[in-house]
């Protein structure tokens, strides 16, 4: 007779055996055989990171909320439920947090509409009286904006992350409910010092910094920055980001005023992976219309060993840098589409950069590249970070990214790596078919 356990264990046995039968299709679409079988065997808000699906799968794997109990399931449509779901970042209860519609960052505990002039209102801020007090002309360009205004830019910035910030706790799965548009409008996902998350079928816009800072020394000129990525991992281990859109619509950087003769620029990263983050699977997402899109590491002096990363099958359509930019880790990229035509304003500095030593694995990627920009365009670096890989394509040719872009730079990438990947489940060894198969198989809104 069989007990629950055994049906459990049965179950178990034949689920192995359709991964394994999918695995064994090599070639084209293998990664996404291998999520049908699980699809079948699981429903969407508790599948898991398939074995061997890049670096979130080592180890202990990604599992995010699967083994949540009733209690610990929830589905939200507004922001004080999602708050409310989300709990203490410190509790580790599994926890699935389906999300039904799309979720406006900007809106109170009623769900009322809240504006930059809501979060200034009572601070002391305005942008005129700011200009005013940092003007290069008057306040000069050797210090930070301190004092006064930048006090008051900071308490209103304060009271716009307490709305728009929301923490993610160790080991939650966060999906979107199929058909309903599901996303999260003008807000940012932190997933800091915690592990195993998973965040899927959602679609992350319009995250605006309502109160960028000046910094006159960033650069020869200065730069207004922004503190807001849509999601950001900060210390975070095994997440596994998949089937996800980021934009920056509806507001492009075309409509960034400048002051002081620079962007004043309300947006950050899309989805950065900081802070000694490790073990980070980057999959079927799209990257569109942003500028600065995926920091790995955000300072030269991360420390080595953590910031392993892999970013496969996704889209990244009008990026114009950061995607990504590499430092330190060994990050693998592959079966990526790069579709560099100009897009919404959005016109390419470089897609991959890969500076601070990282050791960057990057093959069988598919470039769409327009008349007019050259091919060693297309990576960067600092003469200290090595990409090697072979089978990346320029309108479908295959193309040597590496060689070009060394023949044309004085700070020449290293063409050889310390490690290499085996993690790599679904990995098509020929970039031909992207630009075909990753339109129908990205994004949100794709799963079911
Ligand atoms: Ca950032
Ligand atoms: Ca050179």
């Amino acid at each position: 007779m069989a007990t629950p356990s055994h049906r459990r264990s049965l179950r178990k046995r034949r689920a192995l055996l359709t991964s394994v039968a999918a695995v064994a299709v090599t070639g084209l679409g293998a990664s996404y055989l291998v999520m049908s079988a699980n699809a079948n065997a699981v429903d969407l808000y508790h599948q898991t990171l398939a074995a061997k699906d890049g670096w979130a799968s080592s180890g202990t794997g990604t599992t995010g909320g699967a083994k949540a109990d009733a209690a610990h399931t929830f589905t939200v449509s507004t922001r004080a439920q999602l708050v409310k779901a989300l709990g203490s970042a410190s509790d580790t209860t599994p926890r699935i947090i389906k999300v039904k519609g799309t979720i406006d960052a900007n809106t109170d505990d009623a769900g009322k509409k809240l504006t930059c002039a809501n979060y200034a209102s009572g601070t002391g801020y305005s942008l005129t009286s700011y200009l005013k007090a940092y003007d290069p002309a008057v306040y000069g360009r050797s210090k930070l904006p301190s004092g006064g205004q930048e006090t008051a830019r900071a308490a209103a910035q304060k009271k716009q992350a307490a709305n728009i910030v929301f923490k993610v706790p160790a080991n939650t799965t966060l999906v979107g409910v199929p058909g309903t548009k599901a996303g999260i409008t003008g807000g940012m996902l932190q997933i800091q010092n915690v592990d195993n998350v998973i965040v899927r079928n959602l679609t992350f816009a319009a995250t605006e910094d309502c109160f960028p800072q000046w910094d006159p020394t960033d650069g020869d000129e200065g730069n207004w920055n922004s503190t807001y990525d849509s999601v950001t991992l900060r210390g975070a281990t095994h997440v596994w980001a998949d089937h996800n859109t980021f934009t920056d619509a509806p507001r492009f950087d075309s409509a960034n005023p400048e002051y002081f003769g620079r962007e004043y620029q309300v947006h950050d990263g899309s989805l950065d992976i900081t802070k000694s983050s490790d073990l980070v699977t980057v999959s079927r997402n799209q990257f569109t219309s942003h500028d600065k899109t995926m920091l790995i590491g955000s300072s030269d002096s991360e420390p080595a060993g953590k910031l392993r990363v892999s970013i496969h099958h996704n889209v990244w359509k009008g990026i114009v840098q950061r995607a990504p930019l590499g430092r330190v880790g060994q990050i693998h990229i592959y079966n990526n589409l790069y579709d560099v035509t100009p897009l919404n304003g959005y016109a390419v500095q470089y897609s991959i950069n890969s500076r601070a030593k990282a050791q960057v694995v990057a093959e069988n990627n598919h470039w769409k590249v327009p008349a007019g920009v050259k091919v060693a365009k297309l990576l960067s670096g600092d003469g200290t970070g090595a990409i090697k890989g072979t089978g990346n394509a320029v309108n479908s040719t295959v193309t040597d990214l590496v060689a070009a872009y060394n023949a044309a730079s004085s700070k020449d990438l290293k063409t050889t790596v310390n490690w290499t990947p085996t993690l790599t489940a679904g990995m098509e060894s020929s970039a031909k078919n992207l630009p075909t198969s990753l339109g129908t198989t990205t994004g949100a809104g794709v799963l079911s």
